[in-house]
């Protein structure tokens, strides 16, 4: 197609040429004709190195490389105005700025692109916003520092530094502090290594740290220490002091892990068992961990198969009068049947809520429960309630709390009590809290779940309108034991909840003695292995034979943890 259209335009040119005046007469001198068309190519050439200056104004290197070639353009036409001077000096002196020009064009090209390169690779290499090596150029030194050091016998340790609650900064100062924090970081952490190791930022608020020679525990101990510390310092910001600290995760290579990647995964891996213990610690990579992990992984995808195929049923543990005679309520809770057996929620709901699959999950246990829900209210008072936990990441889901209205549990809302634990993720998630209301309009009423176990404000508890607290386990366990003033958090607890004009519920209460420490304090309701532990609904049958328990108080059956999980 190319071929034939140039083709087509040379015979064009051809036969028009020759139906063109000719340019030298018989004499072979020029004729007007040609001073014309010498005089339009300079024309035109001036016209098109005006729109060349034009556009280079703004100083660019190609620019300034194009009106160099338009001069030389210009001179080689008006060196050439005379077109009967062909081989003179003129002629040649023309020519050859005609190569120049071609040649200046060539490097001008070649250049610019070896720029563009270099920037790339600078930007390749160097993280834009605080300057440290970017996490390919890291993982690049890595590669290379390992094949180094397995030749020579000697070891590199990776260290994985992520900032505790970064999020909670960009968040609430705003993305400019954020900036700040990690150029800050980045500089601080550089000023404690050594010439011959690397900082690098692994992505968001997260860096590396490869050490590259002398690696000895004291001396990687001593600073992973000074590098929390450093992180630990205060951070100025105009009028603001940031706080920050850390979780590190340490590796070795080839000890640990003998490509960078896995070295990587392993020190990402000992970072997340030091954030598991609160963060601004550092933890070395143990064969442990890396059994964990693989064992999480293994969770993860069968939960997500279990999720699919609805592998899940509904336990349901008794809530009595305190006297331990009639069951006023029960809790709802979920079992995972893995293999025949019933896993209890403690083993896989914080790691569904940790990946996102407690949506499904929670999806899977308000349908079940919305079929099961009748028996229990059909054969009680109604004073009798049934409880159900919802986390916060279930509350913020508009879909989930929406079927949950629409369906059958609206039918006898005063009964059905939504557990919450009252959390700084509650209050900053207003989705969830916006739900939570829409909830509490719709009739269901709210129990703060494990009161007790963490912190709480009296102004945002009286927000949430509970009309039970649970409280936690290790409170009862406390008052129930012979230490000294273990009795008054569980006063304290049972005042809060007298101030907020709801009924207590002690959970978790195993022993005689905390059976009696609670009822002595006014509890109303006990939960817990002592009375009765979860349990299936077996239809009408399995309600009676909660009946009979409760009638029982203490079932031998029920009273023995292991029996009753
Ligand atoms: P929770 O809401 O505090 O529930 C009480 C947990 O303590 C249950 O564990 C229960 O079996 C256990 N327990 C009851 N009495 C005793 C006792 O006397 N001693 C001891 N040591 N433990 C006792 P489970 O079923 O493993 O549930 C653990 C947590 O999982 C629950 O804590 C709740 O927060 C969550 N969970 C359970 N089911 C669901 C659910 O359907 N959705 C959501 N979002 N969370 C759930
Ligand atoms: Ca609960
Ligand atoms: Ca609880």
């Amino acid at each position: 197609m190319t071929l034939a259209g140039f083709a087509v335009t040379l015979l064009l040119v051809t036969l028009g040429t020759g139906l063109l005046p000719d340019v030298l007469n018989a004499n072979g001198m020029s004729t007007t004709y040609s001073h014309l068309l010498d005089a339009l190519l300079v024309a035109l050439i001036l016209i098109c190195l005006a729109i060349t200056v034009f556009c280079a104004r703004n100083g660019s290197l190609i620019g300034i490389w194009l009106v160099v070639l338009m001069f030389l353009v210009l001179g080689e036409a008006v060196v050439n105005l005379d077109a009967s001077g062909r081989f003179t000096v003129g002629w040649y002196v023309g020519r050859l700025m005609w190569l120049i020009a071609v040649a200046a064009l060539l490097m001008a090209l070649i250049w610019n692109l070896s720029r563009v390169e270099r920037a790339n690779t600078e930007l390749a290499a160097f993280d834009s916003l605080t300057g440290a090596e970017s996490r390919i150029s890291l993982l690049d030194t890595m590669h290379r520092e390992i094949a180094r050091v397995r030749q020579t016998d000697g070891e590199v340790a990776m260290l994985w530094i992520d900032l505790d609650g970064f999020k909670g900064i960009n968040d609430q100062l705003g993305h400019q502090v954020g900036d700040h924090v990690l150029r800050e970081i980045a500089q601080r952490l550089s000023h404690q290594v050594r010439e011959g190791d690397h900082v690098g930022r692994l992505g968001g608020d997260e860096f590396g740290v490869l050490l590259c020679d002398d690696v000895q525990p004291t001396r990687v101990d001593a600073i992973a220490d000074r590098l929390l510390a450093t992180v630990r310092e205060p951070i100025r910001c105009e009028d603001l002091l940031v706080h920050v600290t850390a979780a590190i995760g340490i590796a070795l290579a080839p000890k640990d892990a003998t490509r960078a990647e896995d070295l990587l995964l392993c020190a990402d891996l000992a970072m997340y068992a030091a954030k598991a213990r609160r963060g601004d610690r550092y933890e070395r990579f143990t064969a442990s961990i890396g059994t964990e992990a693989v064992a999480k992984a293994r969770l993860r995808h069968e939960l997500t198969s279990a999720l699919r195929q609805g592998e899940f049923c509904l336990y349901y543990q008794p809530i009595y009068e305190a006297d331990g005679q009639r069951m006023a309520g029960v809790e709802v809770l979920a079992r995972w049947l893995r293999d025949g057996v019933a896993v209890p929620a403690g083993e896989f709901v914080p790691f569904a809520e940790e990946s996102g699959q407690i949506i499904s999950l929670g999806r899977i246990v308000l349908r079940q429960l919305a079929r099961e829900l009748p028996r229990w209210l059909d054969h009680h008072g109604l004073d009798f309630f049934v409880c159900v936990n919802l986390s916060v990441r279930e509350l913020a889901d508009g879909p989930l709390v929406e079927e949950l209205l629409d369906s059958d549990l609206t039918q006898r809302p005063s009964q059905l009590v939504i557990e919450i634990t009252e959390s700084l993720e509650l209050q900053e998630n207003s989705e969830a809290a916006a739900n939570l209301t829409r909830l509490r309009e719709a009739g269901m009423r709210i129990a703060i779940d494990d009161f007790g176990a963490g912190f709480s404000n009296f102004t945002r508890l009286e927000r949430l309108h509970p009309s039970l607290l649970k409280i936690d386990r290790s409170l009862v366990r406390r008052a129930g034991s012979e230490t000294e003033g273990g009795v008054a958090f569980l006063t304290a607890a049972t005042s809060v909840a007298a101030s907020l004009n709801c009924d207590v519920v002690a959970e978790g209460v195993e022993t005689l003695a905390e059976a009696q420490v609670v009822t002595l304090l006014g509890v109303r309701y006990v939960q817990g292995y002592r009375y009765c532990g979860a349990r299936p609904d077996r239809g009408v049958p399995g309600v009676v034979s909660f009946v009979f328990v409760s009638l029982q108080g203490l079932n031998p059956e029920c009273s023995h943890p292991a029996a009753s999980r």
